[in-house]
């Protein structure tokens, strides 16, 4: 397939931005060939520069759960642009947004709203760090936290994608205190916690992790380290950008039924506007400025036009019962079909799925942890991909990423997809 266009806008692109985009895992540089340059995007469809048009599975990598440009979040952001952009001062919008935050995801009394992901992880440690008076953390190898120095220690997405985990320009005195375990190893996580006595701030965790693919927890991983946490007078730090109204309206919290001092949030939280969140109990947040000492702080914060769009996502969600039971099951559809597809070609795979977030491992064995996520076939599945972004079937560009499935996908889109895969040649 030739994508004229796009190959055209790369080009240029390439000139003027790093590497042609402005995140990484978006070059196609896994996967080989072209990134596919999008100009539209309505409810499961992407439309590129081509005029083609694709079924979505990543939706902007999370946020667009309902489908892209949902009609009633369009008009709530056309009306509050007529208001104004950015007032840089407090507005009722944010205490509205908080409340229906605060009312429904369980632990948590207060609600901070940042622009990204990365800042709302980056400031829920120094948050734990300021609160505990320790410095040390310990995050899980092939999670992926943001791209704030402290994370990028055996990082996943675009990192492991690009075999740099470890990034230059982290400076080894940052390094040296995040503690590294392996994903649903918690005899390592006893031994940080002995070899470091009195000197962890915090655990932060992906609950499902989304950033190697999609790997669940096992043994009660997450239980466990509750147990740890508490034992020690750690935080225990959920970072929930991918889980976060997703898994459910509280969250893996909720889904799980596991408890976190702290959470973090993005994508969902801003319905595809730039938003990032964390949020904990009084005890922990009064400790943040201006109340407290522990400083942060954003120009964009609370953006009028982000908040609104956030609000009415997460307000449309909560109005129908049953909307987590509907695209869980769109999900639950297209893993086991496209499972029995692949069967009936003697592929040999896995797909790890919880809820909406589901990846194909080309792999013999179960994947639960990020070395047996690097022992897949990664050239299988970017030849997977390219065959199906002709059919026009848009999955996440790398073997490492979760696809999200939007609650705009319906039958007709899950029948394609199948269609696509049984056309698929290897
Ligand atoms: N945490 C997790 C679990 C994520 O998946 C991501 C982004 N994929 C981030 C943090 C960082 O969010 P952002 O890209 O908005 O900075």
């Amino acid at each position: 397939m030739i994508y004229q266009r796009s190959s055209a806008l790369f080009e240029e692109a390439y000139q003027y931005i790093p590497g042609g985009v402005n995140s990484p895992v978006r070059a196609f540089k896994s996967v080989g060939g072209v990134p596919v340059f999008m100009k539209s995007a309505k409810g499961a469809y992407l439309t590129d520069e081509d005029n083609r048009t694709y079924i979505d599975y990543i939706n902007s990598w999370g946020p667009a759960i309902l489908g892209h440009t949902h009609p009633e979040v369009l008009e709530a952001l056309k009306l509050q642009a007529e208001k104004g952009f950015s007032f840089g001062t407090p507005t009722e919008l944010e205490t509205e947004i908080a409340k229906l935050i605060v009312e429904n995801v369980p632990n948590i009394d207060q609600i901070r709203m940042v622009s990204s992901g990365t800042e709302a992880c980056m400031s829920a440690i120094r948050l734990a760090r300021g609160y505990t008076g320790r410095d040390k953390i310990i995050k899980f190898e092939g999670c992926y936290h943001g791209h704030s120095d402290s994370f990028l220690i055996q990082a996943g997405s675009g990192a492991a994608t690009f075999g740099n985990p470890n990034s230059p320009g982290v400076t080894q005195g940052t390094a040296k205190d995040t503690l590294l375990a392996e994903y649903n190893n918690f005899e390592q996580v006893e031994e940080l916690f002995r070899l470091n006595p009195g000197q962890i701030a915090a655990i932060i965790v992906e609950p499902i992790a989304g950033n190697m693919g999609c790997i669940l927890p096992e043994n009660y991983f997450l239980q466990n380290l509750r147990k740890i946490c508490d034992e020690n007078g750690a935080i225990l730090i959920l970072d929930e950008v991918m889980t976060g109204f997703r898994l459910a309206f509280g969250g893996a919290q909720e889904a799980l039924g596991i408890k976190a001092d702290l959470v973090t949030f993005g994508k969902v939280i801003g319905g595809g506007l730039p938003v990032g969140a964390f949020a904990g109990r009084n005890e922990i947040m009064n400790y943040l400025s201006p109340r407290g000492d522990v400083y942060q702080a954003g120009t964009l914060s609370g953006n009028p036009l982000a908040m609104r769009a956030g609000l009415k996502t997460l307000q449309l969600i909560q109005q129908d019962p049953d909307f987590y039971t509907k695209i869980n099951k769109t999900a639950e559809t297209l893993d086991f079909e496209m499972s029995k597809i692949l069967n009936e070609k003697g592929i040999q795979h896995r797909i790890n799925r919880k809820g909406s977030m589901m990846s194909l491992f080309f792999n013999a064995t179960s994947v639960s942890n990020f070395t047996e996520v690097k022992n897949s076939n990664i050239s299988l599945f970017n030849n997977f991909f390219h065959q199906l972004l002709d059919q026009g079937i848009y999955l996440p560009p790398s073997g490492y990423e979760t696809w999200f499935v939007s609650a705009a996908i319906g039958d007709k889109e899950i029948d394609k997809t199948l269609e696509a895969v049984r056309n698929f040649q290897y």
